[in-house]
């Protein structure tokens, strides 16, 4: 999964560059930085590795988000529909423009359930955004459908995906903006970044002015920029994109590294009957950042994970369903709209009713699945090691649990 696996000489060298010149910040300073331009040109690398037409760098993947929504226009009383299966960051970017989560169910992607979003729809709802989890795809062609019947926006949360592909195209530049996350244990990482990708060119220019206080960017003195809309300080700095852009010239190296080892212990958990994988929409490559697999009752999967920890080998292992970070489940600030400010009326409500909506269908799903994370750095070794203490871990507990029914 994560590029700091790999640092490198490559590394030091860009971030020596900006060093050289001691110019760290991204904008101005045109005579001392000596025609150094990290993240301009790792924004230009974004849009030929992925192929967009302009991307915009970030100080997270969070504020991307932010950002992306801002530039979208979508702000107070507006309705995004989200999955109950991402990380927080997803639901903070909403709450941070004004707009309210509408979370629903996952299925077997591991992202929304296109009917479960067909189904939430209000006259209030302006968004519906994707996360494409854990390395795989949310079913794009489905969502686009329903975004193109009910004019919608559709907004990807690719931070997890980078390098995964539907249809041809890479995760992220499919909807009206995508976002990526370059924090650390991203497949790529600044350390901490973000960018947001678009092919719309009033969505870029929006992005580039809102993440550096609306200035326009349109002369060579900062002080004389003119500012048309209001922003934050979103910027990426220099010795960020020093990191990012070493790291993006080895993502090929990255990807298949991650696909060798995903497929090598893979082939392990393949022994087991009443395994299954994630599915993977149709014309979907997988970035092969983690496995994910269910067992075939929420009991086996819990007596397994207890297992694996018991063996001293849970690492790596994530069972998201009782994880504080990524499943509905566990978000109690979420659901008693803990904010440390007011928060505007319709966003505490729509937090509050989350306390009795069902999510049965996801709660089905995630308590079955595990997702074992890929590393850049296993030797063969270390995959046949683990896959076969993890494979003896499962076939011990599915055999127990068979014997006593
Ligand atoms: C990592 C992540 C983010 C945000 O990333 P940060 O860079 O850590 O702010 C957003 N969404 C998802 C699904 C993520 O995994």
């Amino acid at each position: 999964m994560p590029g700091y696996e790999l640092f490198g000489e490559e590394e030091r060298k860009e971030i020596n560059d900006v060093m050289d010149t001691g110019i760290l910040m991204r904008y101005g300073f045109d005579g001392p930085r000596k025609g150094v331009w990290k993240a301009k040109e790792l924004e230009t690398a974004i849009t030929e590795v992925f192929g967009c037409k302009y991307a915009q760098l970030t100080s997270s993947g969070t504020s991307a988000l932010t950002t992306a929504m801002a530039a979208l226009g979508i702000g107070a009383g507006d309705e995004i529909i989200m999955p109950a299966f991402t990380f927080v960051a997803s639901f903070e970017a909403v709450l941070s423009v004004g707009a309210i989560p509408v979370m629903v169910d996952i299925d077997e992607t591991l992202t929304m359930d296109p009917a479960a979003v067909r189904a939430a729809i209000t006259p209030k709802t302006k968004c519906v955004m994707p996360v494409h989890m854990c390395g795989s795809m949310a079913n794009l062609d489905a969502l686009a459908q329903i975004c193109k019947e009910h004019t919608l926006i559709l907004l990807e949360d690719a931070c997890q995906s980078i390098g995964a592909s539907y249809k041809g195209r890479s995760l992220g530049t499919i909807g009206d903006a995508g976002t990526f996350s370059f924090d650390f244990v991203k497949t790529i990482t600044c350390a901490e970044g973000g960018v947001v990708m678009t092919n719309k060119e009033d969505i870029y220019i929006k992005s580039d002015g809102y993440t550096d206080h609306g200035h326009d960017h349109k002369g060579v003195d900062r002080g004389a920029d003119l500012h048309p809309f209001l922003g934050y300080n979103y910027r990426i700095s220099e010795l960020h994109a020093a990191i990012g852009l070493a790291q993006i010239r080895k993502l090929d190296g990255f990807l298949s590294l991650q696909k060798k080892n995903y497929k090598a212990l893979r082939s392990y958990l393949e022994q087991v009957p009443g395994i299954r994988f994630r599915s993977i929409p149709e014309g979907g490559v997988d970035s092969c950042s983690f496995i994910s697999w269910f067992l075939p009752t929420q009991e086996l999967t819990e007596a397994v994970v207890a297992e694996l920890k018991v063996q001293g080998i849970l690492a790596g292992n994530f069972y998201w369903f009782v994880n504080n970070w990524h499943y509905i489940r566990k978000w109690d600030h979420l659901r008693q709209a803990a904010a440390l400010h007011p928060m505007n009326a319709e966003q505490t409500a729509a937090l509050v009713k989350l306390n009795t909506t069902s999510f049965a269908a996801s709660d089905a799903i995630m308590s079955r699945c595990i997702s074992t994370a890929i590393s850049l750095v296993w030797t063969e070794e270390q995959i046949r090691e683990k896959g076969q203490k993890m494979l003896a871990v499962i076939q011990k507990i599915m055999q127990e649990h068979l014997q006593q029914a």
